[in-house]
């Protein structure tokens, strides 16, 4: 009996999660773990919402009729932080980033490489320039 299909393309996909966040019932599962991100996805969807298709950036998924398939997962490498190490991003998200996010925006006046930093570091690096730029200022109206 022929099923409404999720197929994705694991040539194109990047394995940047957009899917996963969207579908409305959790069909597409996503683990981060030891450096690789997993993400499960459901051979079959009887809900006709397309979200994930959608919400592709890479127009990696579409919804079709078929035979029955199993489950399927997809499996990616994880990029390191810069700055504390942690993996983070897809090397194929971060590919993604780089062509997409103009040049002059991707280092910011102090060197720092944002695409290449976790959010945290991302976070910590500018809570530390807002108390940095805090204290020059206090400093400079000292008298
Ligand atoms: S079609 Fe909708 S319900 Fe089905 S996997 Fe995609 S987002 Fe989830
Ligand atoms: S949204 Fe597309 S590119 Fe991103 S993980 Fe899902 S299928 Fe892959």
């Amino acid at each position: 009996m022929k099923k409404r299909l999720l197929a994705v393309d694991e040539k194109t996909c990047i394995g940047c999660r957009a899917c996963s966040a969207v579908c409305p019932v959790d069909l597409i599962r996503l683990s981060d773990e030891d450096g690789v991100r997993r993400i499960d996805f459901p051979g079959i969807c009887d809900e006709d919402c397309q979200e994930c298709a959608r919400a592709c950036p890479e127009e990696a998924i579409d919804l079709v009729f078929g035979e029955v398939q199993p489950e399927f997962v997809l499996s990616f490498d994880l990029v390191p932080c810069q700055r504390c190490g942690a993996p983070f991003v897809t090397y194929g998200e971060m590919d993604r980033l780089g062509k997409t996010i103009p040049q002059e925006l991707q280092t910011d006046a102090f060197g720092a490489s944002w695409i290449t930093l976790c959010p945290r570091c991302r976070r910590s690096v500018e809570r530390e320039r807002a108390a940095k730029t805090l204290l020059v200022s206090r400093r400079g109206t000292r008298v």
